[in-house]
């Protein structure tokens, strides 16, 4: 899958959970990929695509770790759980990935029919951001926290910030 399909479905379903988890979440669902690059320079060699970063059990116990035993403000749970998308996404496709650090092969999941890059990974990403935002925007402000869509009228209206701080924030939205 292209890094883009991790990133917003990842992304959109953060949005739904907690929307401060969106960032770290993206960075997650991006990183089985980045991190082959970065691995492959610090160690000098080249790591094969979808192989010790693609480990279904490397993100599964992160997660577990983050959930569990210690975490800063969800973030670590948040890169984890987007780990773990990305080996779903990554799942759907012809190619497959590895379940666990002794797979002697690739695991699919829905028969695996996807081609990365093709019309149905569009389609599929494209259905879950449009679910997800339609969640989000169905709860409205009050349904949350919104960091990213601080409504800046409303709270000049209120009178929780002043002119100054409303004129120099309207134009922001992230
Ligand atoms: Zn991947």
């Amino acid at each position: 899958m292209r890094w883009w399909s991790h990133a917003g479905t990842a992304g959109a379903l953060a949005a739904v959970v907690d929307p401060g988890a969106v960032p770290l979440a993206m960075l997650g669902a991006t990183a089985p990929d980045w991190l082959e690059w970065v691995g492959s320079a610090v160690a000098g060699r080249k790591i094969r695509h979808r192989t010790v970063t693609h480990v279904l059990t490397s993100w599964a116990v992160a997660a577990l770790f983050f959930a569990a035993v210690w975490d800063f403000r969800g973030y670590g749970l948040a890169f984890a759980a987007g780990g773990i998308c990305h080996w779903l996404q990554d799942s759907l496709t012809v190619t497959g990935v590895p379940v666990s650090w002794w797979s002697d092969r690739r695991t699919t999941l829905a028969g695996g029919r996807l081609r990365t890059g093709g019309v149905a990974e569009y389609v599929i990403t494209a259905a879950v951001v449009v679910v997800c935002a339609a969640v989000v925007w169905a709860r409205g402000p009050e349904g949350g926290y919104l960091p990213f869509f601080r409504d800046w009228p409303g709270l000049y209206r209120s009178g929780l910030v002043d002119g100054a701080e409303w004129r120099s924030h309207r134009f922001e939205f992230f």
